[in-house]
């Protein structure tokens, strides 16, 4: 008898244990800096083919309305990576670079996706940007990950030659950030390939090494994000292309796009395809100055108008979602945790509720309603304010200039207000969106620039 029970205890400890493998899925997060919404083959591209991006879409879903929560690059991945929107904790602007100061950065008691995937045993990696803190405190070595290759700052040059100074602590000019050695870990690094390579090639080793755990991949490229560099190899790609500033974009989206190719490649050698969320984004929209184009949209990054929040969005899941479909309810970057929350069963810290949901039940068809009653920005040092919900969209561009409402459906270049013939519906969007303000903290850290490594070294 105690034996047939023993036998049965380790079934059942078996059977659990493979449920546990099986609620671990591999978590891939691909990042773009700056790129516009129309800058991917999924949305329309003509000159410059992603054919490996579109791929995360032809093979899973691409979201016709995927936003960020924020216009530009720090408060965005803030969002990203809580699941939560970063406004509620005061982290309402790009934070200055300065490394010496202990309040520019992720606050520690923000969980974030790699801390709370850690708590059920992932191993997680961040190739690339990090742009949430510079300071060691909140270096991404010390937030969860345990590999990092890259870089702390917001940008970065793309030519070893340019890499010159140590570290951020000993860069001694403003925007001198842009050309430090990179960082394996603590430590800093000497490289020779083009930076977007280098990434690519940490992706696919990264992928290699872990192919047998249960793993999270957080790769964050800086392209195609200012300066605009790209390598001989991908310039050859695009002599067609008149304009130099546009020419040297698209070498640097297709230099991304070999590397997505690479990863999804590696992932399907190791057969975990089935096992693994690939999320494709950008973490704000085009820059324009950057040669990028978000058209259809009206804006461009910096703006809470969408050319500003809405970006390339994909998702690929082998088996586990449709694939070649598209899924039009808007949906969040935060969503990423909330559906690895869904996914995993992890538990998350007892005061944080989080803004991102499960998209699981909403692609396989579970549930048809939206994932989100209402979307919300608020900029801090413009307050300019922007409220998604259904098809419509309030902007408020400052409180002195009047509100407009828009309805996306009709209308996907915010050109034409409609609040005067929709009173009642602008006055509920308004009051929706100033009950979530109220929830909001003020700006915790100095904005960029107010650092001058020239003048202070601390
Ligand atoms: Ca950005």
């Amino acid at each position: 008898m105690i034996k047939f029970l023993t036998g049965c205890l380790l079934l059942c400890f078996s059977i659990a244990a493979l449920f546990a493998v099986d609620q671990r899925p591999n978590l891939v997060i691909i990042m773009t800096d700056d790129q516009g919404y129309g800058d991917v083959g999924f949305n329309g591209c003509k000159d410059i083919p992603t054919p490996h991006i579109d791929r995360i879409a032809r093979e899973g879903v691409r979201f016709t309305n995927g936003y960020v929560t924020y216009p530009v690059c720090s408060p965005s991945r803030a969002g990203l990576i809580t699941g939560r929107y970063q406004g509620r904790f005061g982290y309402r602007r790009n934070p200055t670079l300065n490394p010496f100061d202990e309040m520019a950065g992720l606050p520690l008691e923000e969980e974030n996706i790699a801390e709370i995937l850690h708590k059920v045993g992932y191993h997680n990696g961040i190739i690339g940007k990090w742009h949430l803190g510079t300071h060691p405190k909140f270096r991404p070595n010390a937030r969860g990950f345990d590999e990092f290759y890259g870089f702390v700052a917001g940008g970065h040059r793309y030519f070893p030659e340019d890499l010159i100074y140590s570290d951020i602590e000993s860069v001694d000019r403003k925007g001198g950030w842009y050309n430090t050695k990179l960082l394996r870990n603590e430590t800093r690094v000497e490289t020779d390939e083009y930076l977007t390579d280098e990434f690519s090639n940490e992706g696919v080793d990264f992928i290699e090494r872990n192919a047998e755990k249960p793993f999270f991949l957080y790769l964050t490229y800086n392209a195609p994000h200012t300066p605009i560099q790209a390598s001989q190899k991908y310039l050859d790609r695009f002599t067609h292309i008149e304009d130099k500033l546009r020419r040297t974009y698209a070498a640097m989206v297709s230099a991304v796009d070999d590397g997505v190719g690479r990863v999804i490649d590696k992932l399907d050698e190791h057969d975990l395809a089935e096992n693994t969320l690939v999320f494709f984004l950008s973490d704000n929209g085009g820059a324009t100055n950057n040669g990028s184009i978000n058209a259809p949209l009206r804006g461009k990054k910096g703006m809470v108008y969408d050319g500003g929040l809405r970006v390339p969005f994909a998702f690929r899941w082998t088996g586990k979602i449709p694939s070649g479909i598209d899924y039009d309810h808007p949906v969040s970057s935060m969503d990423m945790l909330g559906t690895m929350v869904g996914l995993t069963g992890v538990e998350i810290a007892a005061d944080r509720s989080l803004d991102g949901v499960n998209l699981m039940p909403f692609l396989t068809g579970e549930n048809s309603s939206a994932p989100h009653d209402y979307l919300f920005w608020r900029m801090f040092d413009k307050e300019h304010t922007a409220v998604r919900s259904g098809s419509d969209k309030l902007v408020t561009i400052d409180p002195e200039s009047k509100t407009s409402l828009y309805r996306i459906s009709d209308d996907i270049d915010e050109s034409a207000d409609i609040s005067n013939a929709n009173a009642e519906r602008t006055d509920l969007l308004d009051n929706k969106l100033k009950e979530w303000s109220s929830q909001l903290k003020p700006a915790i850290f100095d904005p960029l620039g107010t650092w001058d490594p020239s003048v202070s070294r601390e």
